[in-house]
């Protein structure tokens, strides 16, 4: 039985006790206008007082003196003990996981981690954010919570310090779509531009966008809220003449989908150069169904008048994957792209951060791993992150990793984010 039961069980239980002893001591006995003899509770409808004022009951022969006595408020004590006994087992059922386990957090409903989850003091590795970030990881938490956790991280945000930790724990919460969330990302990605104090137009704003990694999580958290501007931004960047600007771009839009976005990508597909339709087309079997009616006629004419092998590879499973024909076949043929095209210009950390970018990071992709694990040692810190957060993404296949993982904090100066995905890895069902 799991502690989600045992938590409402024991709360509904516990109500139910205290609505009985509400109802045997204040509201079941309640004298609605009768007259009652307050011991044996005869009614008294037609006694009439006595000289002195008085009643007598016929049937146990009380005298009542004050009138007010015939009107009491009946309780039913013995209803009232078994209501309460309820209260105390629906207690005990309350706090059972609790008392069993000492991380109470495991055991304590989403919405309460949620309430208790402090701004402030992020830590992903504090027992309530830890708890609540596998929950996300393992699809326990709504998308309702994992929106409202990530606005709360975004707020971290700011034009002084903007943090790339904060927008990989966003990226790792999944958020549904939010304009706030939205919006701090956009400060996010406008405060690292200013960081760079280069002067962000045209071809420099593009290869900027692409040049920078964390970009791509913002991409693909803006992929799950994407603003109209995103759009319009990534929009342009498919007429980049730089091959991995458009790449990216085109997938980026993938993600987002949207009409904006559908528009965008079958323009290129039907008129664009070669390289960046075939990318192009990927990202519309990325969108699925709601891109088919458009793009589908795009891609079909694009094939016929395509000879070369490659874009053969590319452009008839896109087809298929958007007439939902073979949907399944959707991943090899990423991987696919992007062992076969993207992976020709990314070397290592790159290729991993390729990988991680285009959300590929699961069982079929497992012949990566020791690449990705390779980077656990890397100087870099935000490499060795990337590396922790792919690893992360493996679960709850990438169990081999944890040998080396168990390794590295017994380092002077190892990742605190070690131990949070060592968590993850080790998360039983
Ligand atoms: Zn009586």
């Amino acid at each position: 039985m799991s502690a989600e039961v045992f938590w409402w069980s024991g709360f509904l239980i516990a109500l139910g006790g205290g609505a009985i002893v509400a109802w045997a001591l204040f509201i079941r006995g309640q004298p609605k206008g009768r007259r009652r003899c307050p011991r044996c509770w005869y009614d008294m409808a037609g006694a009439v007082a006595d000289d002195a004022n008085a009643h007598i009951c016929p049937e146990c022969g009380r005298r009542i003196v004050k009138a007010g006595q015939l009107r009491r408020t009946r309780h039913f004590w013995r209803l009232a003990v078994f209501g309460l006994s309820l209260v105390v087992a629906g207690a005990g059922l309350w706090a059972t996981p609790m008392l069993r386990a000492q991380k109470w957090q495991r055991h304590a409903p989403s919405t309460l981690l949620v309430m208790l989850a402090d701004a402030d003091g992020v830590d992903p590795i504090s027992e309530t954010w830890g708890e609540l970030f596998i929950r996300a990881r393992y699809g326990q938490l709504s998308a309702r919570h994992r929106t409202v956790l990530s606005e709360r991280l975004a707020k971290r945000f700011s034009a002084v310090q903007p943090s790339l930790g904060t927008l990989t724990l966003i990226h790792e919460l999944r958020p549904g779509r939010s304009n706030a969330l939205a919006e701090r990302i956009s400060m996010f990605i406008t405060a690292w531009e200013k960081r760079d104090e280069r002067i962000m137009d045209g071809d420099a704003r593009v290869r900027w966008w692409s040049d920078n990694s964390h970009h791509a999580v913002a991409i693909e958290i803006l992929g799950r809220v994407g603003s109209d501007e995103d759009v319009e931004t990534l929009s342009t960047l498919l007429h980049s003449p730089s091959k991995p600007n458009h790449d990216r771009a085109a997938i980026a839009l993938g993600r987002i989908g949207g009409d904006a976005a559908i528009d965008a990508l079958t323009e290129v597909v039907a008129d664009g150069s070669e390289q960046v339709a075939l990318t192009a087309a990927v990202a519309l079997a990325l969108i699925g169904e709601p891109a088919r009616e458009r793009a589908e006629p795009a891609i079909a004419v694009r094939l016929t008048r395509t000879l070369g092998a490659e874009e053969r590879v590319v452009l008839a499973p896109s087809l298929s994957v958007l007439r939902g024909e073979e949907a399944h076949i959707s991943i090899p043929l990423m991987r696919l792209f992007i062992e076969g095209r993207m992976g020709v210009e990314l070397v290592g950390w790159e290729y991993v951060a390729g990988y991680q970018f285009i959300g590929l990071l699961r069982e079929d992709a497992m012949p990566s791993l020791p690449l990705v694990m390779s980077y656990l040692d890397d100087e870099d810190p935000a490499r060795v992150d990337l590396a922790l957060t792919a690893i992360a993404r493996f679960v709850p296949v990438a169990t081999e990793a944890l040998p080396v993982l168990d390794e590295l904090p017994a380092k002077p100066d190892a990742n605190p984010s070690v131990q949070f995905v060592i968590s993850m890895l080790r998360r039983p069902d």
